[in-house]
C-alpha cells in the first residue's frame, strides 16, 4: 500500500544533524505511526513520506523551516531569579517546560548573570537541518474515526487505556465524546 492523504504509516527512523551526532532515533523502540496528511510530523519529512510503499527505505534532508523552525531572537529572553521556585537549584543548559497559550513548551537556561537569568525558548532542534534514514514498516488505512479526530487509535480505543466511552479528561487529547 502507497502512502497517501488518510493512511496510517508505521516507520523506523535515525535522525541525525549536520554533524553526524544521532538526535533521535526508533531504534531500540517502536517505530512511529501517525496520519498521513494530518500534521501528525514534521512537514518536510511528511512531504517525504508520500507516494512511499510499505519496504521503502531512504534518506532526506529536510530544512529548519520544514522542520523545527528557523532560530529566533525573539524567543530568546530575560526574567528574574527571583520568579523561579527554586531559584539555588538553577544552572545554566538547565532544560525545562513552561506552559504556553500553544501547550508545554520545552525551554533551556543559556546564561545566568547575577539575579538575570536568559531563557531560550527555541525548540531544542530549531534551525538545525534534519537527517532521516527512514525505513516504512507498514501501511494501513485510518478508520473514519481516526480521520475524524486527526490522530491515531490504538486497538479500537481513543487515547491510552480509555474505552469507547471516554470523554474529556481521559488521556484522550481529540476533544470528541466518545
Ligand atoms: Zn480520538
Amino acid at each position: 500500500m502507497t502512502i497517501t492523504k488518510d493512511k496510517v504509516a508505521t516507520f523506523d527512523y535515525t535522525l541525525t544533524s549536520d554533524e553526524g551526532e544521532i538526535l533521535d532515533t526508533s531504534t531500540g523502540f517502536e517505530p512511529l505511526a501517525y496520519i498521513h496528511g494530518h500534521q501528525n510530523i514534521i512537514p518536510g519529512l511528511e512531504r517525504e513520506l508520500e507516494g512511499k510503499n510499505s519496504g521503502d527505505k531512504f534518506s532526506c534532508a529536510v530544512k529548519p523551516e520544514d522542520g523545527y523552525g528557523v532560530w529566533s531572537e525573539d524567543s530568546v529572553f530575560t526574567v528574574g531569579k527571583a520568579q523561579f521556585e527554586e531559584p539555588d537549584k538553577i544552572t545554566e543548559g538547565m532544560q525545562f517546560e513552561i506552559e504556553t497559550a500553544q501547550g508545554h513548551q520545552p525551554v533551556s537556561i543559556c546564561k545566568i548573570e547575577g539575579d538575570t537569568v536568559t531563557i531560550d525558548a527555541n525548540h531544542p532542534l530549531a534551525g538545525k537541518t534534519l537527517h532521516f534514514e527512514v525505513a516504512v514498516v507498514d501501511v494501513r488505512d485510518a478508520t473514519a474515526e481516526e480521520i475524524e479526530h486527526g490522530h491515531l487509535h490504538s486497538e479500537g480505543g481513543c487515547g491510552e487505556g480509555c474505552g469507547e466511552e471516554c470523554g474529556e479528561g481521559c488521556g484522550c487529547d481529540c476533544g470528541h465524546e466518545h
